[in-house]
């Protein structure tokens, strides 16, 4: 079987499929012949730990609410004797050595549709109750819940297939034995395919349905440039992708040498490229791969699996003295957590939770939880004295939010200075990632230090798609005649105040879509350290006079259509896609075909 979706991590991966299903709450996998005993070892305690855990609550509903309706508990009590459910779940372990959780499953399924065989109607209303226990034994296998957990006793290489995976989770894997990922939803700007692009992880996003038609222990081969993903690839189509691997190798080699070489068009004109980044590990290889500073610190990911210890100054001050040391004398523009408070690790926060699109996340929520937000800004202007550093906001979306988070910084700053540390003055800036604040730039241009454009947000936002809908993705056009006026609107704002803007969205990384920004008026870009090479090789060809012609072609155009036309006229033959070169848009142009 062939699936196609969207190419958004390059590179070749093969391995075997650990299926997870987050709808569902359900991971599967093949369990090797040596772990099958450890299996239903685990069942067997999941089935006492959730006897013990009904027995409680039986007898605290017969405390409060009297006996008659502890019933119910006792029919599921019964159930966990039931050979039907436990038994049948272990001889599924035994015999098709699936992991206990989806045995779980597979037990569940047969016995619901016998259920709805029969006549009885009060039979067909326990499936409800079976559901009920195998919830209960699924969340009691799942010991810790940790992701880390993921791959434990499992042998590499595997090829990790979702139907959605948060960026905290996979930041938390073992990625040594990781070696491609595959997702039913999510599209270029999808915030798990930007962090595999950093980890170098191939990735295929898109695929609707994967995680349901590959079956668990599958042998897969994915290509994270073209999307393709190959199950029980034969000899023939190993040797294709062992091509396409060595391919790639050959042209990433060739772009070292743009790396070191400075970022300069040919007309002249100095471009700066820095990096975004997950961790602070990451900034000395930013450096390395040819990236003049960190235009993007994503400080959210500092959150993922620390626990509340995380959130605290000390903690955090460590973390970007870290960054700053590994920046090496480089500039730094950490912005602030990104998160919606589900994902903050606080006690009344859900387990796992995903950034609500447009709920309390970002500076909203920084506003909201003054104390977690003063921790952060204190542990910044201390490290401010370690290096270059500068502040953004997210997701603001007008003035009154600067001026709320511009004042809880001078909070911070007293604060340190009451207790004796000397503050630096550090720039302050905003990610202009809502229409709103796009639309008031000239007014957030008179009190920011800088405009960073978030084209990832941005684009989801002014066209009313969602980046991680894969039934919508194909909708997400970079090209827009909407987003060109939009980003010509904010970075003459941000010139006429003579204020820096740059773009740190993904758009940046796209070597066509660079161009045209540099027609813009652009000179300030961050992107995937992966990216820069490429980046580096583009602009050094480019004329600045030509990008402003071609972007003023765009601008004339009426159609995401037409403006790719006017794009693909003016640089010819070099904006049709390299097949090793995965870009947004060529993703988008796979989408379209
Ligand atoms: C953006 O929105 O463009 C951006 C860079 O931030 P993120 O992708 O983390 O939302
Ligand atoms: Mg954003």
């Amino acid at each position: 079987m062939r699936l196609k979706g969207l190419g958004v991590s390059s590179g070749v991966g093969i391995g075997r499929a650990l299926v997870l299903k987050r709808s569902t709450r359900e991971l599967r996998f093949r369990v090797p012949a040596a772990l099958v005993a450890r299996e239903l070892e685990r069942l067997e305690e999941a089935r006492a730990r959730s006897r013990e855990q009904i027995q409680h609550i039986k007898n605290r509903m017969t405390d409060s609410v009297g006996a008659d309706h502890a019933y119910l508990f006792d029919a599921q009590l019964l159930m966990l004797d039931d050979p039907m459910l436990i038994e049948r779940t272990a001889q599924i372990v035994r015999g098709e050595r699936l992991n206990a959780e989806s045995a779980l499953q597979r037990s569940l399924q047969q016995i619901s549709a016998l259920f709805d065989r029969g006549e009885d109607p009060y039979l067909r209303e326990r499936k409800g109750d079976v559901a009920d226990i195998v919830g209960r034994l699924c969340m009691n296998l799942r010991a810790t819940g940790d992701p880390t957990d993921l791959f434990k006793g499992l042998e590499g290489p595997l090829v990790l297939v979702a139907d959605e995976i948060t960026p905290s989770v996979i930041a938390q894997l073992d990625w040594s034995k990781l070696a491609a990922l595959v997702t039913d939803a999510g599209s270029w700007t999808y915030h798990t395919a930007i962090l595999a692009r950093s980890l170098r992880i191939p990735a295929v996003a898109g695929l609707h349905n994967a995680s349901s038609v590959i079956p668990p222990g599958t042998n897969l081969a994915v290509d994270g440039s073209t999307g393709e993903v190959i199950t029980d690839p034969d000899e023939q189509a190993l040797q294709q992708v062992a091509a396409r691997r060595r391919r790639r190798a050959a042209y990433e080699l060739s772009l070292d040498e743009f790396r070191p070489l400075p970022a300069v068009t040919v007309d002249g004109v100095a471009i700066r490229l820095e990096a975004n980044i997950e961790t602070p590990e990451d900034a000395s290889r930013a450096g390395e791969r040819g990236a003049e500073g960190i235009g993007l610190f994503r400080s959210e990911f500092l959150l993922a699996g620390g626990g509340q210890s995380a959130l605290a100054e000390e903690a955090q001050f460590v973390a970007y003295r870290r960054l700053l040391e590994g920046a090496a004398g480089r500039r730094v523009t950490v912005r602030t957590f990104d998160v919606s408070e589900p994902q903050l690790p606080i006690e009344h926060a859900g387990v796992e939770g995903t950034r609500a699109p447009l709920g309390l996340r970002g500076i909203r929520l920084s506003l909201a939880l003054d104390e977690i937000f003063q921790a952060q800004l204190r542990a910044l202007l201390r490290a401010a004295a370690h290096g270059p550093l500068r502040v953004m906001f997210p997701f603001v979306s007008g003035l009154d939010e600067l001026r709320a988070a511009r004042s809880a910084v001078a909070r911070a700053a007293e604060t340190l200075r009451a207790r004796g540390h000397s503050v630096p003055d550090i720039p302050i800036g905003v990610m202009i990632e809502v229409p709103s604040a796009a639309l008031t730039a000239d007014l957030l241009a008179r009190e920011a230090d800088f405009f960073s454009i978030g084209t990832n947000d941005l684009i989801q936002y002014c066209l009313a798609v969602d980046r991680n809908d894969d039934q919508v993705s194909r909708l997400y056009e970079p090209l827009h005649p909407a987003i060109l006026r939009t980003i010509r609107m904010v970075v003459r704002a941000a010139r006429r105040r003579r204020i820096a803007v740059a773009v740190c969205g993904e758009m940046a990384a796209d070597p066509v879509l660079l161009t045209l920004l540099i027609g813009l008026g652009l000179t300030e870009f961050s992107m995937a350290p992966t990216a820069i090479g490429v980046a580096k090789q583009v602009l050094r060809g480019v004329r600045v006079s030509d990008a402003r012609r071609m972007a003023g072609r765009a601008l004339l155009a009426r159609t995401p259509a037409e403006v790719e036309h006017a794009l693909a006229d003016f640089l010819g033959a070099a904006a049709a896609g390299d097949a090793d070169r995965t870009t947004p848009h060529t993703a988008n142009e796979t989408r379209r075909t």
